[in-house]
């Protein structure tokens, strides 16, 4: 008997639902987790008046991980604040891991990278004040959470056998904040001689990661330069629908596809479901290490390559990238491949 994980599953707003119940679809039947739906975002808040129930953290820290759906924040005064802050900030969730990858014959450019963003500092740590016409937003740098992400990024890389790893910062312009992220970045990385540590201004990065996305393998950056450029990534990938993250601290950890609550196509099923099947990888890989369960660890790598056939060589492909499939095939399809695979 497998060992089981209970994972509590937030099916979020708009494709949530939707992409949260295909990303179901291919694990449940492996048999190593117990799921726990809890409903919060836009339509909790419009039948209770508030974001998420009373025991809403207690119950995410219960568990041993969490898979969720994007979470709809109002833009602007009103509404409530970020739920996704809420939960990252609340739970210290210091590391946003966001691997992206195009696939051959199916994304305009083929690339492998991971993005490691710094999550609780920089410029989202919700201090903003305004006076008359003016207006300012705090950006938070320190040495603690700055050594933490570097020390992350570079045992991910080390683990994963990445050869190189690119800090990206603006510490010609922002030479004290960014400048300590950089700083704490270069002391640890000589703690690695196996990886080939470099830097890259951020402008430079993004115009980097358009010409050359191959180039690329695993990237430190700040918070809101980590946000962005994730997006690009997508980008390249061929759709915001295709890359998973994980949000992950000391004790807890969160996953989820990057992209958002995807109004525009929601409720019709045709949503690309990759992105949240990767997050549901993703949080097998995590278990799978903190656990030292190798049966897990062989189960995700395997549902890597389920999805890989099922984009590549089935062409199973929902309309964002060009096809006709619904939200389910995809699901179904590499449900499929990895049954036939273990
Ligand atoms: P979005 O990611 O929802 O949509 C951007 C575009 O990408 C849309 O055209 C959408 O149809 C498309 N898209 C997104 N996911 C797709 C998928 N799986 N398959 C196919 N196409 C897909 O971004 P937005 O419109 O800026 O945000 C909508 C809402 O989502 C906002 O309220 C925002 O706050 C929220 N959001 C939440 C998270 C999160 O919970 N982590 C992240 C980003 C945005």
């Amino acid at each position: 008997m497998p060992r089981r994980y209970h994972v509590v599953v937030i099916p979020g707003d708009g494709i949530g639902p939707e992409v949260v119940a295909a990303a179901r679809r291919v694990i449940e039947p492996l048999g190593f987790f117990e799921l726990e739906e809890l409903e919060a975002g836009l339509a909790y808040y419009k039948r209770t008046g508030r974001p998420y129930p009373d025991d809403f953290l207690d119950r995410l820290r219960a568990a041993d991980a969490v898979l969720k759906g994007p979470l709809a924040t109002p833009v602007g005064p009103g509404g409530y604040r970020s739920i996704n802050v809420f939960i990252r900030q609340s739970l210290d969730l210091y590391a946003n891991l966001r691997p992206c990858r195009g696939y051959p014959g199916v994304s305009p450019r083929v690339f492998n990278m991971v993005i490691v963003r710094e999550n609780t500092e920089g410029l989202y740590t919700g201090i903003e004040g305004s006076f008359r016409d003016q207006a300012v937003a705090l950006k938070i740098v320190t040495r603690r959470g700055s050594e933490r992400i570097a020390r992350f990024a570079l045992d991910y890389a080390s683990r994963k056998g990445y050869r190189r790893i690119t800090a990206v910062h603006k510490a010609n312009i922002l030479k004290l904040s960014d400048g300590l992220f950089l700083e704490a970045f270069r002391e640890l990385a000589r703690e690695y001689p196996g990886i080939e540590a470099d830097d890259m201004i951020v402008d430079a990065a993004a115009y980097n990661m358009a010409r050359t996305p191959e180039r690329f393998q695993v990237i430190v950056t700040l918070n809101l330069y980590g946000d962005i450029l994730s997006d690009l990534a997508a980008g390249l990938a061929g759709s915001l629908g295709l890359c998973g993250s994980g949000q992950i601290g000391e004790r807890y950890a969160v996953f989820e596809p990057v992209h958002g609550a995807g109004f525009d196509i929601a409720g019709k099923g045709v949503a690309n479901p990759v992105a949240a099947i990767h997050a549901a990888r993703l949080m097998m890989e995590h278990l799978a290490e903190r656990h030292g369960d190798r049966r897990l660890a062989e189960a995700a790598e395997k549902l890597d390559q389920a999805v890989e056939k099922t984009l590549v060589e089935d062409r199973v492909l929902t309309p964002d990238l060009g096809g006709t499939a619904k939200t389910m095939d995809v699901a179904e399809n590499v449900a499929r491949r990895l049954g036939e695979m273990l």
